[in-house]
């Protein structure tokens, strides 16, 4: 049985303050929800703040990037040994990496095998682009993405895979329950004849794209779906809460312990 999953990208929102007064908003609601894992990823410049504010709390922390050198000469850079002070997981392989920093599978590759490395657990996430889906290449596009991702990768034990189709980030358009549980599918299968069919049993796989108040339900229904990686909707508490609340109520009976 796998515990679900609630992550909160808020990708380039937030100043320190207003990440503090977030958190701040969501803490004890969240606090009074048991058997979800929830996960906050702030900007780099709030981790410190957000992980003080969450230290007595079973919220943790997430950073949304990193770099693959433990330290050195890479001005501007984070490396996952900072990290692993600051939180416990790290998004990797988002398709705004992809897309805007030219984030390429061999380097999203480096960054998993460090994060996993020191520690960190990776939230790796994969998905096809809107005239790939078009074209019947969904497919053959996550495949080359996991196992770019993932090569040289003795286990998917401390990661968690989110499945987020990039026409459906951001854009108000969610893939539907059925469309993200045919792609969620074929990655739990691959995954399972890349390494295991126990490993593939015991990874959580999550849906993310417009994910909301309103639609969360028509993803955590599906038996298949662990959860959910949210972007604009984790930046308003009372919709967060929400997202966090129907996923305890709808999987409460499929799900052992956290
Ligand atoms: C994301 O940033 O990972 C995401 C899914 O964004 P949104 O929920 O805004 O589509």
């Amino acid at each position: 049985m796998r515990t679900p999953f609630v992550a909160g990208n808020w990708k380039m929102n937030t100043t320190v303050a207003e990440a503090e007064k977030l958190v701040h908003e969501m803490l004890v609601p969240l606090n009074d929800i048991t058997r979800v894992e929830k996960v906050l990823c702030p900007p780099f410049v709030s981790l410190s703040a957000v992980k003080n504010i969450l230290q007595d709390s079973d919220v943790k922390v997430g950073a949304q990037n990193m770099y693959f050198e433990t330290k050195g000469a890479y001005t501007g850079e984070i490396s996952p040994l900072m990290l692993s002070e600051l939180c416990e997981f790290v998004i990797l392989g988002h398709s705004e990496r992809r897309r805007y920093f030219g984030e390429s599978d061999e380097m999203i590759n480096k960054k998993m095998t460090a994060a996993l490395k020191n520690g960190l657990k990776p939230i790796l996430c994969v998905g096809e682009r809107l005239e790939e889906n078009e074209s019947g290449k969904t497919e053959e596009v996550i495949s080359r993405q996991l196992t770019g991702a993932l090569a040289g990768i003795e286990s998917t034990d401390n990661m968690v895979i989110a499945y987020e189709p990039v026409w459906a980030i951001g854009t108000g358009r969610a893939a539907s329950g059925e469309q993200a549980t045919a792609t969620i599918k074929f990655i739990r299968d691959s995954v399972a004849k890349l390494w295991s069919r126990d490993l593939s049993q015991n990874l959580r796989i999550l849906y993310g794209g417009s994910v909301t108040g309103d639609n969360i339900a028509e993803f955590i229904s599906c038996p298949d779906i662990d959860g959910a990686l949210v972007g604009g909707a984790s930046l308003k508490a009372g919709e967060f809460v929400a997202i966090v609340n129907q996923t305890a109520a709808i999987k409460k009976n499929t799900t052992s312990k956290l």
